[in-house]
């Protein structure tokens, strides 16, 4: 176990935030997690950082597993792989996809690591990881002891889990099984792939992926975002008919229990914050979900920022949006109003 008297964190969050860490323990074998000493003071679990929004000068003390490994069995009708919580996505994306094992790919290039992906139960272009995820290996801090949790026990959801509410700060991911059925088929449904014949590969669809990826969003290494910023939000259906009068061309997707998701990106749009900047905190010029730091934004410039946005969609469309990325003060993980000094 390295318990590492750190410093800048600029490099270990996508919107590379300078906030100050006094201790980072990493943590990179199983008996390092079972050796390891549950801090007294307030703590973050960290994966790369890619949804971590360090919204104060100092942050709490940070745990990040780094365990590795990728161990596959081979199935009569489908692959099983176990993946250390520290491998990064995209790389296992690739991994499985190269050595014929589809399923993966509309998933590709969406930046962190495994251990993390559970927690928001990562979706892209009408695929989420619940479609693949037959367990997670946890390790609870009460009992030292790492248990097995099945997909039904993880609770997934729309950018939702069990490890965003009962279990947060309870414990740690310290890898995932995935189950990849062999009989696999496409999932083209989404504009940009809804083009490709229905016959294609999953390496086509991955590529096709990526190139759509960076044509759209910014890339967190030119100029530094946590991704969608902000959830889509779901209003009921009487909710939506209202907005749709006023607004025809509004973008929406039915939801099941008379619930209709909305565009979190084009609302923002419409309220005119598309490309607005104060100081070095800004609305993406292309992709208004995005908030980026074109360089010394604070983690404070960047959560003002998201409440200006939240308060105009608000006053607009009586819409509520909540953010999808952690706010993370010394204190532990925080609202957007408390991040506000
Ligand atoms: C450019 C960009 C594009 C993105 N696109 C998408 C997208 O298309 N779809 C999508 O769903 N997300 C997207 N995201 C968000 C992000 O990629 C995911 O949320 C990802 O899973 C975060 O991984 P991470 O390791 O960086 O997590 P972190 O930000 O480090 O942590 C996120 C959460 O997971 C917890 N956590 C991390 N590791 C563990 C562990 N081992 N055990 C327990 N808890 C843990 C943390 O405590 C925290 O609550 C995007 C982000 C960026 C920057």
């Amino acid at each position: 176990m390295h318990n590492l008297l750190a410093g800048s964190v600029r490099h270990l969050n996508s919107m590379a935030i300078d906030s100050h860490c006094s201790k980072l323990i990493e943590i990179s074998t199983l008996a390092e997690l079972a050796e390891l000493t549950i801090p007294d003071e307030p703590f973050y679990i960290l994966g790369e950082g890619s949804n971590t929004l360090f919204v104060e000068s100092n942050t709490p003390t940070l745990l990040k597993p780094k365990l590795k490994g990728i161990e596959v069995t081979e199935q009569q009708d489908k692959f099983v792989l176990n993946i250390g919580a520290g491998e990064n996505w995209h790389e296992l994306v690739e991994y499985t996809v190269t050595h014929g094992m589809p399923g993966l790919e509309n998933l590709a290039l969406i930046p962190g690591s495994v251990g993390a992906a559970p927690v928001q139960n990562i979706g892209a272009y009408g695929v989420e990881l619940a479609d693949f995820c037959h367990s997670v290996t946890w390790f609870d801090f009460a009992t030292k002891q790492l248990q097995t949790l099945s997909a039904a026990e993880c609770l997934f959801g729309y950018r939702e889990s069990v490890f965003k509410h009962a279990l947060k700060g309870k414990g740690i991911i310290a890898s995932i099984t995935l189950a990849l059925p062999k009989n696999w088929q496409p999932v083209l449904s989404y504009a940009g792939l809804n083009t490709l014949p229905e016959n294609v590969d999953a390496k086509t669809i991955m590529v096709k992926v990526i190139d759509i990826r960076n044509s759209k969003l910014p890339n967190p290494i030119e100029l530094p975002n946590n991704g969608s910023f902000f959830k889509n939000p779901i209003v009921d259906t009487k909710h939506f008919e209202q907005l749709q009068q006023d607004y025809p061309d509004m973008p929406f997707y039915t939801q099941p229990n008379n619930q209709v998701k909305l565009a979190a990106g084009w609302l923002i749009e419409k309220v005119g914050l598309k490309g607005y900047r104060v100081g070095d905190a800004g609305v993406h010029e292309k992709q208004a979900l995005v908030l980026v730091n074109f360089g010394q934004a604070s983690g404070e410039d960047i959560a003002q920022l998201a409440l200006l946005v939240i308060a105009k969609v608000f006053a607009k469309f009586a819409v509520q949006l909540e953010p999808e990325v952690r706010l993370i003060g010394k204190g532990g993980e925080c609202s957007l109003t408390d991040s506000i000094s």
